[in-house]
């Protein structure tokens, strides 16, 4: 049987077994929640030194400074465009399904401060580390990314007998976490179950119900964010099939929905571009890794539901002013939000502090944000497999593959 054959069956066998479980979610958590925390960990091992020796290697190997410029700053223009689109796909759906119609805010209960998320320009600041070896013993991937790139740049302006151990070095350790990864992904289907079990054992229709509205303008709009806006730029930009393109990352995002982490879905996210859809690793490790931490089209759509929702159930009208700051807020704060289940969560507070809403309506949304997180995080990650898409064709840098390996163990 297939790898994704049998995480499907992973997924599915879960979401029935959570069902199953509604009434008795301490036996998921305590039984069958440490295989999915087990699998995380082992991904999560991954992250640090993948991103950092891929972003190296990427940047390197783009060779000088003025197509890495021009590759970057394509990049940064689809994530860009692509994300703002989201938010606004997210608003103009909350003002068609209403979803804080009929509810209201309860008043007295704990709030989620605003200290938790940092401000705008705080975020940006601390793009730069001061100390990247800090960064990188925090995990913190904007400062990862930011020195591997000034790395990366280094490198290409030095002459080839100086600059290549090093590379070679980097290139290697990235090709070993790969490898760990397919490793690793022989894990997949018990690692989902043990994933969603809980989730769903956890998250019973009694919960789900009076925010039904909610959870499905967030679908509908990860739909239409799919099909309509990275669909057809892959299709107009990349000349590409939208639906082998669906097929080929089909297992980047089934990890991405049962994981809800971007920076964890990104060893799978490498495989599936460059096996399935034959973006070249220059440009994926290039492309990859930074999306995973700042392409975040699907927690803006989140964002923009969530503070129409608030919005709603306090009764505020919105004006066209404070509907634009929600577009750049959440288009910025995508930026700084982690890839990392719950990040966007976080990141909300922002959004709704910019527009001067209450911070209270955050709560009832994190009941159930792990039911969000799953789409967006979906689409976070399918959104970076377009960009890379469509910046490889761009740079014809896309080969054709003829079969998909959906068995990504080699
Ligand atoms: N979980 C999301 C991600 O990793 C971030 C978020 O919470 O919106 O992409």
């Amino acid at each position: 049987m297939k790898l994704t054959t049998k995480i499907f069956i992973g997924l599915f066998g879960g979401i029935v077994v959570g069902l199953f479980l509604q009434n008795n979610p301490d036996i998921a958590n305590t039984f069958i929640k440490p295989f999915g925390v087990l699998f995380l960990n082992l991904i999560k091992m991954l992250i640090v030194p993948l991103v950092f020796s891929s972003l190296i290697v990427g940047a390197a190997s783009i060779g000088d400074i003025k197509t890495l410029g021009r590759i970057g700053g394509k990049t940064l223009a689809y994530y860009l465009f692509t994300t703002a689109f989201a938010v606004t796909i997210g608003i103009i759906l909350s003002k068609v399904i209403n979803p804080g119609l009929g509810l209201s805010m309860p008043v007295n209960i704990n709030t989620i401060a605003a200290k938790d998320a940092p401000p705008i320009i705080d975020i940006l600041l601390n793009i730069i580390p001061k100390n990247p070896l800090r960064g990188m013993v925090e995990g913190n991937m904007l400062q990862i990314i930011t020195f591997a790139l000034f790395l990366g740049i280094g490198t290409t302006s030095l002459p080839e007998d100086k600059s290549k151990p090093f590379i070679s070095f980097f290139d290697s350790l990235a090709e070993i976490m790969y490898k760990i990864t397919g490793l690793i992904m022989a894990l997949a289907p018990i690692g989902v179950f043990g994933l969603i079990t809980p989730v769903v054992a956890s998250n019973g229709m009694a919960v789900l119900l009076p925010l039904l509205k909610v959870i499905g303008a967030v679908y509908i709009g990860c739909l239409i964010q799919t099909l309509f806006v990275y669909c057809v730029t892959v299709k107009v930009f990349a000349k590409y099939s939208p639906i082998k393109f669906l097929k080929g990352i089909l297992p980047a995002a089934t990890m991405a929905f049962s994981t809800t982490s971007s920076s964890g879905t990104l060893p799978v996210s490498i495989r599936c571009i460059e096996n399935n859809i034959g973006v070249s690793n220059k440009i994926a490790s290039f492309v990859l890794p930074l999306g995973a931490t700042i392409n975040m089209g699907g927690t803006a759509l989140y964002q923009g539901v969530c503070a129409m929702f608030v919005a709603q159930i306090y009764g505020v009208d919105l004006t066209i002013s404070q509907m634009t700051t929600i577009v750049l807020t959440s288009t910025l704060g995508a930026i700084g939000t982690a890839g990392i289940p719950g990040g966007g969560l976080i990141m909300l507070s922002v959004v709704l502090a910019s527009v001067g809403l209450p911070l209270e309506g955050i709560t009832l949304i994190a009941g159930i944000d792990r039911i969000l997180d799953m789409a967006r995080t979906s689409i976070n990650v399918v959104g970076d497999l377009a960009a890379s898409t469509v910046i490889a064709a761009t740079e014809n840098e896309l080969k054709d593959v003829k079969t998909i390996q959906v068995n990504m163990i080699h």
